[in-house]
């Protein structure tokens, strides 16, 4: 029978050394990078789901070139290995496909980073698949499987004909976390967002399949911990009373990525409460700077902060996003914003810096200003610096960023953290996920 491996580039990446060296020392940052690493890369079980008989496949996950999984690999004898990588591990993907390829065995890459640069990938992989991979992946695997794999595959996916992802890869871990996706992209368009529009319009997933996959992961544990993949859940114009109930009726525990918005509709906040989430990724982004294209999401930021209580009162916990580095920001603003996270009630708190992933409009923009530095793709980690700011050096940036981790993730602030968290939490498991 044919075999196709699925080979996820997983895991998170600092190359700034005194900023590697926290990652590795502050527990908060230490958490966060392990629940990361731990989420399954969905886009590779929907392959799975999309892969028809008889073809068989086997899913793996690395944290960047791997000789030892190389040979793995090869032991399965497989026609096709597909890999996924984001912009900070593609050069790993890029080592493996090579070994994979000396070895005989012919590569394919999927993902926003190869969609975005597909001649790049193309001088390191047999194949590219541009944007959604499940609607052109049958043809790839037969054409894999009659040794005439083309170089580039591009096919929509229509959401409504989403395949059944093989969650079952994913549920052999000792505390397994699933990934479930209710739509693609996003309707409003942040500057810096490497997620919005890159893989095509905003789509929503029929109430129908989605309910058939939370079914999928109720069957493989009791009581699941689900992210819901999402860019932006809550910014569609679907039943969001609907879908929330499917989520209640089956006790889900679940997490979820919106903006604002979200806390400041007293009924979704309680509806929210009831249906099983425990945490909303929200982006605040910065108090101060206003990147171009946030449309609705531009908000005062006391809104901002009544909609964060309002989640929390209601035993949702938030987990408040800011991007470091925008426009207009100077080493004052950089404490600034290091005094605003510390006063912030959120029950915990992410900071990365601005960060220009291939597609976006912001790094057009730079591009065009000429201030991309000329950094390998593994600097593109969130943490280190990828640009010439506009108003402080590049070191300037640098050290201020490593303060504001500092000031962020210290233990003093960590402990605050843990004190809201414990407060708002209704399930004290849950609290692990820091
Ligand atoms: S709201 Fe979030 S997902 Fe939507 S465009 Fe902005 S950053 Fe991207």
């Amino acid at each position: 029978m044919p075999h196709v491996c699925l080979v996820a580039l997983s895991g998170v990446r600092v190359v700034h050394p005194r900023l590697r060296e926290l990652g590795l020392t502050l527990p908060g940052l230490r958490k966060r990078a392990q629940a990361l690493a731990a989420l399954p890369a969905l886009g590779l079980l929907t392959l799975a789901g999309a892969t028809p008989a008889p073809w068989t496949c086997s899913y793996h996950e690395a944290p960047g070139d791997d000789e030892a999984l190389a040979q793995e690999i090869a032991a399965r004898r497989p026609v096709l290995v597909a890999l996924s990588a984001l912009t900070a591990s593609v050069d790993g993907a890029y080592a493996l496909s090579g070994r994979l390829r000396a070895l005989g065995l012919p590569t394919v890459l999927g993902g926003l980073h190869a969609s975005m640069c597909p001649d790049e990938a193309l001088q390191h992989v047999d194949a590219v698949c541009i944007g959604d991979g499940e609607a052109a992946w049958p043809a790839i695997l037969a054409d894999a499987r009659a040794g005439r794999l083309q170089p580039r595959y591009r096919a929509p996916a229509d959401l409504a004909r989403a395949p059944l992802p093989r969650f079952d890869l994913a549920a052999d871990k000792p505390r397994p976390r699933f990934t479930l996706q209710t739509a693609r992209g996003c309707p409003l368009a942040c500057e810096f967002c490497g997620a919005s529009r890159l893989l095509g319009a905003f789509r929503e997933k029929p109430l129908e399949l989605i309910e058939r996959e939370l079914d999928a992961i109720c069957a493989l544990t009791r009581r699941p911990v689900i992210e819901l993949a999402d860019d932006n859940t809550w910014a569609g114009s679907r039943d969001h009373g609907a879908l929330l109930r499917a989520l209640g009726r089956r006790g889900v525990r679940w997490f979820t990525e919106a903006d604002w918005r979200i806390g400041r509709d007293p009924r979704l906040v309680r509806q929210l409460a009831e249906a099983g989430c425990v945490q909303v990724l929200m982006g605040v982004e910065s108090p101060r700077m206003v990147p171009s294209g946030m449309g609705p999401k531009q908000a005062n930021v006391n809104e901002v902060l009544d909609s964060i209580e309002n989640l929390q009162d209601a035993g949702v916990a938030v987990n408040a996003c800011f991007i470091a580095g925008m426009d207009g920001e100077t080493p004052q603003t950089l404490e600034e914003l290091a005094d605003f996270i510390l006063a912030c009630p959120a029950a915990d708190v992410q900071v990365t810096l601005q960060t220009p992933f291939p597609g976006t409009a912001l790094r057009r923009r730079l591009l065009r200003e000429g201030r991309l530095l000329p950094c390998a793709w593994s600097a593109y980690t969130l943490f280190d610096v990828t640009f010439v700011p506009e108003r402080m050096t590049v070191a300037e940036l640098e050290r201020g960023f490593e303060a504001l981790v500092r000031a962020v993730y210290s233990a003093q602030a960590q402990q605050a953290r843990a004190t809201i968290r414990r407060e708002v939490s209704r399930e004290t498991e849950l609290q692990s996920w820091e």
